[in-house]
């Protein structure tokens, strides 16, 4: 069994909370996801929190409500390992039917051979979540579990960072949109290769320009790396950068968090910042 952690017990207190009536800044599709744990279910359309503006910018405008989760046609994903996440259903993630340049992006890196890569590769991993949310989170690349399913963090480290995420009140398949620097798995879990970063990056730039979040949060040293030219996680992680006029705020990965829990503290801090963009308030420790 699995030692209670600080995302537990910010679960926990966000849940009593709600029992006693109190205003936890949930919407009712978050709480009814954190009564009915662990695994998803089809998704219900939520409204986006009515979170302060970027400045000037096209996020302005109103993003629409979270897209269906059907099965899409011509989908060149082998099938699925044994059910987790979205796969369980046999549905794609991240589908979205209301946005066809992000299901032709789907189908060209499915069978984008640009990189080795590729040939390694049981299946494109291409996000998950919702390609119109407001909170986009980028990892290295995927797992074993990740290249089995299609779908990026679902193993060990994807089971905390939806722990993360529900802490921060956020909706995971709803309300958060999930992508990697790589869409292929890399052989034994090492990091990519610069050749392998750069051949993948303008996927991964088209991806965040259709998205067009409200914030971004990098995990880890390599999105730091490939996204920024930065080194030094350490130093950097809870310092908002800026891509494109997007703030970024970097962050520990979650496998280091399964191997470094001293760090979970710095990590909730670092989330509590992106929280107060959207006017999210973290439950109240007891
Ligand atoms: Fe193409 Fe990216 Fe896969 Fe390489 S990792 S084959 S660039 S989709
Ligand atoms: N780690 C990552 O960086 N990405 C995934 O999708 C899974 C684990």
């Amino acid at each position: 069994m699995r030692k209670p952690d600080i995302f537990d017990e910010i679960i926990q207190c966000l849940k009593t909370g709600a029992q006693a009536g109190a205003d936890t800044s949930m919407s009712e599709a978050v709480l009814r996801d954190l009564y009915a744990k662990p695994v998803r279910k089809n998704v219900v359309p939520v409204q986006m929190s009515a979170a302060p503006d970027r400045t000037a910018s096209a996020s302005s405008v109103q993003k629409p409500a979270a897209p269906d989760r059907a099965p899409s046609a011509g989908s060149a994903q082998k099938p699925a390992a044994a059910g987790r996440a979205a796969s369980a259903q046999g549905l794609p993630p991240a589908y979205a039917p209301d946005m066809p340049e992000w299901e032709s992006l789907r189908t060209e890196c499915a069978a984008c051979m640009k990189c080795g890569l590729g040939r390694t590769r049981t299946n494109m991993v291409f996000a998950d979540g919702n390609p119109h949310a407001e909170l986009m989170f980028i990892g290295e690349g995927p797992g074993a579990d990740e290249d089995a399913t299609g779908v990026p963090f679902v193993g060990r480290a994807g089971e905390l960072l939806s722990r993360m995420i529900a802490a921060m009140t956020f909706d995971r398949a709803t309300e958060t949109c999930i992508a990697n620097i790589v869409k292929c798995r890399p052989p034994g879990n090492r990091n990519p290769a610069d050749d392998e970063a750069a051949a993948c990056m303008p996927y991964l730039k088209r991806q965040i320009a259709m998205v067009n979040p409200k914030v971004i949060v990098l995990l880890g040293a390599v999105p730091l790396l490939y996204l920024f030219n930065l080194k030094g996680i350490m130093k950097l992680r809870g310092r908002w950068l800026d891509y494109d006029g997007i703030p970024v705020m970097p962050t520990y990965h979650p496998a280091f968090l399964l191997r470094n829990p001293p760090a979970k503290k710095d990590a909730w801090a670092d989330l509590q910042a992106v929280m107060a963009v959207f006017g999210r308030k973290p439950a109240p420790r007891r």
